[in-house]
């Protein structure tokens, strides 16, 4: 609105200017002036969109996360992995440190390699309570109880 009152008194300058023959000449200068005053101003930096930004930048992945994305990425950084997403721990398959094999129920079919280079997979199902072992190649195995979140 002020811009609008200044234009005003530019132009009535202006008028009262260019009736006079030695006035031209300074009301084109003023003309020019008032011109690049405007374009300036046009120029000035407008405030960008910065809604996300305002209230302490880009929301992180923990921050935006919900529902099943944000129970998985709770029980990962308590080292859990209730879904079985990752690559399974080993283990050396001896008496005193199993193959530990999650289940949500007592029982789940197992199926071993015996050897890294092998092609057949023996399969037989491992049921709760003592430590079994592989029928082909003797690695022990033991079910583990495992809660699915809800
Ligand atoms: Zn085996």
């Amino acid at each position: 609105m002020e811009d609008v009152g200044w234009w005003r008194v530019v132009l009535r300058l202006l008028k009262q200017q260019c009736f006079r023959p030695e006035g031209e000449m300074a009301a084109r200068l003023l003309l020019r002036s008032a011109v690049r005053a405007a374009t300036t101003c046009r120029a000035a930096p407008v405030p960008a969109l910065t809604r996300g930004m305002a209230v302490g930048g880009i929301p992180t992945d923990e921050e935006q996360a919900t529902g099943l994305e944000k129970i998985v990425m709770k029980a990962a950084q308590q080292g859990a992995d209730p879904y079985s997403m990752l690559k399974p721990k080993e283990y050396a398959g001896s008496k005193a440190d199993p193959h530990l094999v999650p289940s949500i129920t007592t029982k789940r079919i197992v199926g071993c390699v015996c050897e890294e280079d092998n092609t057949a997979v023996v399969w037989f199902w491992l049921h709760q309570g003592d430590a079994q072992r592989c029928p082909s190649c003797g690695s022990h195995y033991k079910l583990v109880p495992h809660e699915l979140p809800h």
